[in-house]
């Protein structure tokens, strides 16, 4: 097996070098990466600038681009041979409820499963979390359960692993994804000359956090599988907007 893995805190992170190294002792690994932190890029591709691409001394590949032109890229033609698999991660902290919109991370397992390859993407909990081998050895084990039980073609799992020891892990829990309220204000500043300047406030607190969130079950020791699908419409609705948007006149 050839499992491609990619993540968006650049090619150096810890989280990234630890799970190329569990990885490699249970398949062939290509490792190709941001050159730097590229945190909630979400699904961006690069098409106003040409992407270069760098080997790195330790075997990886970097690119100056997002997440997803890095997934991109290695899928349509940069990698000699493609991939069976992606595995995004591990990220630096957790992708619950609604981050997962933001995230570099899910961006770089979508875009494997966009271009028809079975993708994971895992998150390490916390601040700043420490226990990398925890997570290494959680998607260890995911890759050999989804060997013999396959992903449904438009599931992405979305993994977030408690930041302690393996042996304190209470299991797995399936999970939907929880919410959020509403992000905090915008932090307004100064740059050392004068001029104002902005930082995108932190996220918001948990709201919808209950049993069966993703929220839930980190919070209570678990690691949490959300399977995502792509498809955002909201089936409810069609029928309510159909109510009244045929009666639109457009003179
Ligand atoms: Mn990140």
């Amino acid at each position: 097996m050839h499992i491609l893995l990619s993540n968006d805190d650049g090619y150096l992170a810890e989280g990234l070098v630890s799970l190329a190294k569990a990885l490699s002792q249970h398949a062939e690994i290509s490792v190709v990466a941001p050159d730097r932190n590229r945190s909630a890029a979400s699904n961006s591709l690069t098409l106003e600038m040409p992407l270069r691409v760098y080997d790195t001394d330790n075997g990886f590949i970097k690119v100056d681009g997002t997440p997803t032109d890095c997934v991109h890229l290695a899928i349509t033609g940069l990698l000699e041979k493609e991939p069976d698999m992606v595995i995004a991660g591990i990220n630096h902290g957790s992708n619950l409820g609604d981050d997962v919109l933001y995230s570099g991370t899910v961006a770089a397992a979508t875009e494997g499963r966009f271009l028809g390859l079975p993708a994971i993407a895992i998150s390490l909990v916390g601040m700043n979390p420490t226990h990398f081998d925890t997570a290494a050895e959680v998607a260890v084990i995911l890759l050999k359960q989804i060997i013999s039980n396959p992903l449904p073609k438009d599931t992405i799992l979305n993994v977030n692993v408690p930041d302690v020891d393996i042996l304190d892990i209470k299991g797995f829990k399936a999970t939907r994804l929880g919410q959020r309220h509403k992000s905090e204000a915008v932090l307004k500043s100064e740059d050392p000359r004068g001029r104002t300047i902005y930082w995108v406030g932190p996220p918001g607190a948990e709201q919808d956090a209950g049993e069966g969130t993703d929220f839930y079950a980190v919070s209570n020791g678990y690691v949490s599988v959300t399977p995502l699908q792509v498809d955002l419409t909201n089936y409810k609705s069609i029928n309510e907007i159909s109510s009244w948007l045929p009666k639109i006149d457009c003179l």
